[in-house]
């Protein structure tokens, strides 16, 4: 698809508030003496995940974290040399590439370290490799009674350098929930059981609500994802960025009179003569359907109701007694500063989370465009 052509509504992403939330945390990070990995899974969380990654880096993160093997590799491809880290892929995943490319591997089972012992072994080179504990979320990671033997296991293999151990939170958004302190002790347990084994590994237990709440589980690095973005999981008032804005245009205006009804299914009807603006955005562009009748956007310096149903390619403002110009510059939600939508409003009125409105922001009909971060 034509970028150029497809402007009718578009993401901005500003990465120098990227790179600005990445030095915040990064300065918490260094204040207990961890290093910070900018996760930048799914495709940046919606942002891109090239750019984004060099204002990362930019800010001070010496670590990228990805899901899968092949979002790393393309990091390597378009030129990024920092630390990489990529933790799920399916079984028949070849670590080969990713082991060639000095991507570091996660295992969090006897079956995923042989696997990526046996392609070391075949490309001849080392692989670097971060085991997975699982200390409570029982999501993946290696359960703690087989913990013992995986670290025995990583100690033995000759063609692999266990760099790391690791774990994630379930609840770390929830700051004084008992299951942090309970996951950081069987953090410790399993760090122990590592040392016995002989390793002397690195360890990373924080995301984002961790990173802004709980300086003493920083350990050697750190690994926020939405923090990144400018989203707070946690409401603390720290000075964090949102760098996304999800904009659009009129492009038509319209009067119609008291009593006429607006979009599918006709859910709104005017109380009084008013006049409406077109803007061509909709479900298939980002706009959740289940919006309908609940959202506003930022047109002509104030908030103004969407009206009728969200549709496919559209949604319909009211602006009262109000006439924007065609072409007029409408915010579907942003950094919200002067008091416009956000993602986290949208995400509050549907009941999801701020992540799942970002990272569903990456769909090819919606033109991307960065500013700052000029020139790299
Ligand atoms: C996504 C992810 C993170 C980042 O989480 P945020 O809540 O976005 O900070 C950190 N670690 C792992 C393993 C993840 O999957």
């Amino acid at each position: 698809m034509n970028a150029d052509l497809h402007r009718r509504a578009e993401v901005l992403i500003d990465l120098d508030a990227i790179r600005h939330n990445i030095a915040l945390l990064a300065e918490r990070a260094a204040a207990s003496g961890a290093a910070t990995m900018a996760v930048v899974k799914a495709d940046g969380y919606g942002h891109g995940a090239v750019p984004v990654a060099r204002a990362a880096v930019d800010g001070g993160a010496t670590w990228l974290g990805t899901c899968s093997l092949a979002e790393a590799l393309d990091l390597r491809a378009a030129g990024v040399t920092v630390r990489l880290l990529s933790w799920l892929d399916s079984d028949d995943v070849d670590f080969a590439p990713g082991i060639e490319q000095g991507v570091d591997l996660a295992a969090s089972s006897m079956g995923e370290l042989s696997r990526i012992a046996a392609a070391a072994s075949r490309t001849g080179a080392r692989a670097r490799v971060h085991l997975k504990i699982d200390t409570g979320l029982n999501r993946n990671g290696c359960p703690p009674e087989s913990w013992p033997q995986l670290v025995k296991a990583a100690a033995a293999e000759s063609d692999v350098d266990v760099v790391a151990i690791w774990s994630h939170l379930a609840c770390a958004d929830e700051p004084g929930h008992p299951s942090i302190d309970l996951q950081a002790a069987r953090f410790d347990t399993a760090y122990s059981q590592a040392r016995e084994a002989g390793l002397n590994p690195l360890r990373h237990l924080a995301n984002s609500a961790a990173t802004l709440t709980r300086p003493d589980l920083h350990f050697d690095l750190v690994r926020p994802g939405i923090a990144g973005y400018g989203l707070n999981p946690v409401s603390t008032d720290d000075d964090l960025r949102p760098a996304m804005t999800f904009r659009s245009t009129v492009v038509l205006t319209k009067r119609i009179a008291a009593g006429e009804s607006v979009s599918y299914g006709h859910t709104w009807t005017a109380s009084r003569d008013t006049t409406l603006a077109l803007v061509p955005a909709g479900y298939a562009d980002g706009v959740p359907r289940t919006l309908s009748g609940r959202m506003s956007v930022w047109l002509g310096g104030m908030r103004r109701p969407v009206v009728g149903r969200v549709c496919m390619d559209q949604i319909v403002v009211d602006c009262g007694d109000d006439e924007p110009p065609v072409g007029a510059d409408v915010v579907l939600f942003g950094a919200g500063a002067e008091g416009g939508p956000t993602a986290r409003e949208w995400a509050d009125t549907i009941g999801t989370i701020d992540y799942e409105i970002v990272t569903g922001m990456y769909r090819p009909r919606v033109h991307r465009r960065y500013l700052g971060g000029a020139g790299r």
